[in-house]
C-alpha cells in the first residue's frame, strides 16, 4: 500500500536574553555549577511573583515577523499544569489561546510550509540520574530560561523537508541574533509529528488532517530527543519505514511519543501522548496581559535582511552561483565578511582602472572575474583553512581589507596559486598585510623574461626525449616541462607565461 507521509514540526528555541523569562536570574546556567543561577521565583517558592522579560517578548515578535506571522495586538500567558520533578511550580507558564505570533510561513524546497503559531514559555530544570544510584538529582539552572515554541501545519512530506525546515529556521534565529540555536546543546529542540494516511482518503482543512468518508485516520507519532540535523533526517526516515511496515502487516499504530536512539539508529516508545485538556490550561493570574500594538510597529523597522532574501541578492546583485550563495548565507558573519571584501576590492579596482569608464562600468567589466576569485579563494581555500582549524570567520585575523588586497595580487598575476596558498596561511596565522608578506618572502612571481628564459632553455636541453615526443605531436608532454620549470623556480614562475615561452622555443 502507498501512503501519504504527513509531517508537522514543533521547535523549541532557547532565547539568549541576559536574564530569565520571569525573574532577574542570569540566563547562563548551562555550564555553571548546578543550582547556582536560581532564585525563589524560578524555583516557584510560595508568595513569589513573576515579571515578564521584555526582551524575550520583543524577540518573539521579531521572529514572528521574520516568518511572515501576524503579530497579536493582545496576548497573555497561561498555566500549563502537569507534575514532573523538573518543573518546580507544578505548572509551566506558557501561552495557550492567544500566542504572540500567528499564521506565518517558510518556503522549503519550493513548498510553502504554514507556521501556525510562535509563542513564549519557560524552560524546565534538568533531571540527572546517577548510575547505580537509587535516587535522581535535579538542576534548576535551566528552569525559567525563555523558550520560544514554533508549531507548523502538517505541510511537510519527507525527512529532507523536515531537516531543511529546521536548518532554515536555525538560520533565521541566528540572523536575528535571538538564539544560538545549537541543536547539540539543546538550544534548539526539533520534534516531528509523523503520520501515514492512505492516498485519497483524507484532506487538509485549517492546518488539520481530516478523514474522508468512513476512513479511520492513523494516529500521529511524535519524535523527540533529536539533537542534530542528521539525526532528524535519520529518525524521520526510520519512522516512515517502521509505520509503513506496521500498517502493511495489518498492525495498529498508537498515538505515542517516541525517542530517537542515535547509536542504534532506532526510535523507541517513550509515553502515550497527553491531549491538551489534560493540562488544564487557565490564564496566569500573576501576569498582566500585554498589548503589543505600539511595540510591534517599532520593531518592524528593526527587522534585518533575512537568509532567503540575502541569498537572492547575492545571486542577482553579485552573480554568485546558487551553491555558493546557499553556502554563504548559512553564516551571516561570512556573508557580511564577503560583502566587505567586495566593497574593498571595488574601491581598489575603481581607482586602479585608468580607463575612462564610469565606476559602475568598471565594476561590471571585472565583476565576473572577481566573484570567481572570491568563490575560489574565499569560499573554497580560506573556507577550507578555517574549517580545519574549527574556526569562525568573525574571529579570523585577516581583515576584509587585507583579503581584498590579497585578491588584488592574484588578480594582477603578481602571485600564482601555489604562493597564494602560502601567503594566505601566513595571513591567517599572523594577520599581516599580504604586500608585506610578499616583500619579506620571495613569493613574487618571476615575470622577468630573461631570468625565465635561462631556466627554460636549460630544461629543454636537459630533456631531449620529452622534446622529441612533443615535436612528434604528443603535445601533452608540455605539462611535464612546465612542472620542471615550476620546480626549478620553487613555484615562483607564472605557469601561463612559462607555457607561452616553452611553446615558442619548442616550435622554433
Ligand atoms: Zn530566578
Ligand atoms: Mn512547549
Amino acid at each position: 500500500m502507498q501512503y501519504d507521509i504527513i509531517i508537522g514540526m514543533e521547535i523549541h528555541a532557547q532565547l539568549k536574553t541576559k536574564s530569565k523569562m520571569f525573574c532577574s536570574c542570569a540566563n547562563d546556567g548551562e555550564d555553571k555549577k548546578p543550582n547556582t543561577t536560581i532564585c525563589e521565583v524560578c524555583v516557584g517558592h510560595p508568595g513569589t511573583l513573576p515579571v515578564i522579560n521584555k526582551q524575550a517578548v520583543e524577540w518573539t515578535i521579531l521572529t514572528g515577523m521574520a516568518v511572515g506571522c501576524e503579530i497579536a495586538d493582545f496576548t497573555k500567558f497561561d498555566r500549563k499544569n502537569y507534575f514532573y520533578p523538573d518543573l518546580p511550580k507544578g505548572y509551566q507558564i506558557a501561552q495557550y489561546d492567544l500566542p504572540i505570533s500567528l499564521n506565518g510561513h517558510l518556503n522549503i524546497n519550493d513548498k510553502k510550509i504554514k507556521i501556525i503559531r510562535i509563542h513564549l514559555e519557560e524552560d524546565t530544570g534538568k533531571l540527572l540520574h546517577p548510575k547505580n544510584a537509587n535516587y535522581s538529582l535535579v538542576d534548576y539552572n535551566r528552569a525559567g530560561t525563555p523558550l520560544m515554541e514554533l508549531v507548523t501545519a502538517p505541510d511537510l512530506s519527507s525527512a529532507e523537508d523536515a531537516k531543511n525546515f529546521c536548518q532554515e529556521y536555525q538560520k533565521i534565529l541566528r540572523y536575528l541574533n535571538v538564539s544560538d540555536a545549537n541543536m547539540e546543546k539543546g538550544q534548539m529542540r526539533c520534534e516531528a509529528n509523523i503520520s501515514l494516511q492512505e492516498k485519497g482518503k483524507w484532506k487538509k482543512s485549517n492546518g488539520e488532517i481530516k478523514p474522508l468518508n468512513n476512513y479511520k485516520l492513523n494516529p500521529k507519532i511524535e519524535l523527540k530527543n533529536i539533537n542534530s540535523f542528521k539525526a532528524m533526517e535519520r529518525a524521520v526516515n526510520y519512522e516512515i519505514k517502521r509505520q509503513t511496515k506496521v500498517l502493511n502487516e495489518g498492525g495498529k499504530l498508537i498515538q505515542e511519543t517516541r525517542g530517537w536512539d542515535d547509536n542504534k539508529g532506532q526510535t523507541y516508545h517513550q509515553r502515550e501522548k497527553e491531549s491538551a485538556h489534560d493540562y488544564r490550561y487557565f490564564p496566569e493570574p500573576d501576569l498582566p496581559p500585554l498589548i503589543l500594538t505600539e511595540l510591534k510597529e517599532k520593531l518592524r523597522k528593526k527587522l534585518p535582511e533575512l537568509p532567503q532574501t540575502k541569498k537572492e541578492r547575492f545571486i542577482t546583485e553579485y552573480g554568485f552561483n546558487k551553491i555558493d550563495a546557499n553556502f554563504i548565507v548559512v553564516d551571516k558573519n561570512l556573508a557580511d565578511y564577503i560583502e566587505k571584501v567586495i566593497s574593498e576590492f571595488r574601491a581598489w579596482i575603481e581607482t586602479s582602472d585608468k580607463s575612462k569608464k564610469t565606476q559602475d562600468e568598471i565594476w561590471e567589466t571585472h565583476r565576473k572575474k572577481i566573484i570567481r576569485l572570491i568563490s575560489n579563494w574565499l569560499i573554497n581555500k580560506l573556507g577550507g583553512l578555517i574549517k580545519t582549524k574549527n574556526g569562525d570567520i568573525s574571529k579570523i585575523k585577516i581583515t576584509p581589507k587585507n583579503f581584498a588586497e590579497f585578491l588584488a595580487l592574484i588578480f594582477q598575476n603578481k602571485i600564482n596559486a601555489a604562493s597564494g596558498v602560502k601567503i594566505l596561511e601566513i595571513m591567517l596565522k599572523q594577520g599581516k598585510d599580504p604586500s608585506d608578506i610578499l616583500d619579506s618572502g620571495d613569493f613574487e612571481q618571476i615575470q622577468n623574461k630573461s631570468a625565465l628564459n635561462q631556466i627554460i632553455e636549460k630544461i629543454i636541453s636537459d630533456n631531449p626525449k620529452i622534446v622529441e615526443q612533443y615535436k612528434n605531436g604528443k603535445v601533452s608532454v608540455i605539462q611535464f616541462l612546465i612542472g620542471q620549470a615550476m620546480k626549478e623556480t620553487k613555484g615562483k614562475a607564472n605557469p601561463v607565461i612559462v607555457k607561452e615561452m616553452l611553446i615558442k622555443l619548442l616550435i622554433s
